[in-house]
């Protein structure tokens, strides 16, 4: 007898079942679109020092407090400074300091005055020049605050949180040439069935060529996984074994596809149970209700159906999840779409589909979903062409042309915000 069990809870058990994979160091920039496996606190002052925003002249605003139009205010340039040079004198009253973006304010002033707002009275500009400035300038303005950012000590980015490329930039000013991420999980693949064949290969007649080989290695890839394929195997007990115990040697996670329902020659869930253990062989899923997970020799194990979109919506909906998770990212969701179905969607089936649909946003500003033609699972250009999947939950007999329904954004990142 089969107990199907329901989406969630067979994703609960599959995230539940995978550890997050050893702490390695990656080169910040390489550590793009990763969460980091620690706090990164800076350890200096970001910035180190106030600075200018702004190419001008440093100045007391004391100094400027009564300047106007008819009443301009008049300095004497006593030294400049370029970025990464530093002024040791100090900025007296009715003295200014020409000043380059990002150079140090020098002590005694509190402002910069951008060149445009200054004229030269006298001089090229630079020391012994005389300038003048026709408004007053707050304290502050056009300075950049020593620890604006953040200040030594504290955390520049948390752990858990997902490097950007300006997180990577962040990191480097916080100190960071390296830093610490959860390795990829080795995925290894199998193909199981006797007719299949490479792909470089011509089928012979009742043969086909292996497409979820490279369909899961790619999923694999686009989770953060890094997949290693380990052949296609025969629908033979004895080889499928040895095959899938060498690979529990090696691998972090094992995914194959084939042979996993319950026909003449689908050995993978009993090989499960007798090597390990299986925590569910039915889901409420469609495609993909023949879905084994277990656990063989401390590795999780994933049997997939044969049939491409099957196995295509069953990695997409726990493979992808727990792949990620091992790696630590927390955001495991993909964004959901309300959209308005295009056409009838009859079904007449107790079990949860994913349809494979396109959602789009008419000339009216709203999102509408369109079905494939053909749900057939053994088709990989519907998926192809696919952006989302139109969820029909368990027991309903499906919609009608208008209905508003739920679309899983497989286009998007989880965590995206609609
Ligand atoms: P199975 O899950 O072994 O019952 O296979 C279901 C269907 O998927 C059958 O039509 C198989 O020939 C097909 N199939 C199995 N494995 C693959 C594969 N690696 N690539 C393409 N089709 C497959
Ligand atoms: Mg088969």
């Amino acid at each position: 007898m089969e107990t199907m069990i329901p989406l969630e809870e067979a994703r609960r058990i599959v995230i539940g079942h995978v550890g997050r994979t050893a702490v390695e160091m990656r080169p910040v920039w390489g550590a793009v679109g990763l969460p980091l496996a620690a706090d990164a606190p800076t350890d200096i002052d970001l910035s180190p020092f106030a600075n200018s925003a702004m190419d001008g002249y440093a100045v007391r605003s004391a100094d400027l407090a009564g300047a106007g139009g008819d009443a301009p205010v008049v300095l004497d340039v006593v030294g400049h400074e370029a970025a990464g040079s530093v002024f040791d004198g100090e900025v007296g009253p009715g003295c200014t300091v020409r000043i380059m973006t990002g150079a140090p304010l020098p002590a005694g002033a509190d402002a910069v005055v951008k060149y445009e707002d200054v004229r030269v009275l006298s001089g090229d500009g630079n020391e012994g020049s005389r300038v003048s400035f026709a408004a007053p300038a707050p304290a502050g303005d056009n300075v950049r605050e020593a620890g604006l950012e953040a200040r030594a000590g504290e955390a520049v980015m948390r752990a858990g949180e997902v490097v950007s490329p300006a997180g990577a930039g962040l990191l480097a000013s916080a100190g960071y040439t390296e830093v610490p991420v959860h390795a990829a999980p080795k995925v290894g693949v199998l193909s199981i069935g006797t007719e299949l064949v490479a792909p470089g290969e011509v089928p012979a007649r009742g043969q086909i060529r292996d497409a979820n080989s490279s369909l899961i290695l790619a999923s694999a890839l686009a989770a953060g996984a890094e997949p290693r394929f380990l052949g296609i195997v025969p629908d033979d007990e004895g080889a499928i074994r040895r095959a899938v115990l060498e690979a529990a040697a090696s691998c972090d996670f094992l995914i194959t596809s084939g042979g996993a329902s319950a026909g003449d020659y689908d050995y993978v869930t009993e090989l499960v149970r007798r090597e390990g253990e299986v925590l569910f062989d039915r889901i409420s899923l469609r495609p993909g209700k023949a879905i084994t997970f277990g656990v063989v020799r401390g590795v999780p194990f994933l049997g997939l159906s044969g049939n491409p979109a099957a196995a295509a919506v069953g990695f997409e909906m726990l493979a992808r999840p727990a792949l990620r998770s091992m790696r630590g990212h927390v955001e495991l969701d993909r964004p959901v779409s309300r959209a308005r179905v295009a056409h009838d969607v009859p079904k007449g089936q107790q079990r949860r589909f994913y349809d494979r649909a396109r959602i789009e946003r008419g000339a009216d500003g709203e999102l509408s979903v369109h079905e494939a033609s053909s749900q057939n699972s053994a088709l990989l250009g519907t998926l192809q062409r696919a952006n989302c999947l139109l969820v029909v939950p368990e027991g309903l007999k499906g919609y009608a042309a208008g209905d508003e329904v739920d679309c899983v954004r497989i286009d998007l990142p989880e965590g995206s915000v609609l």
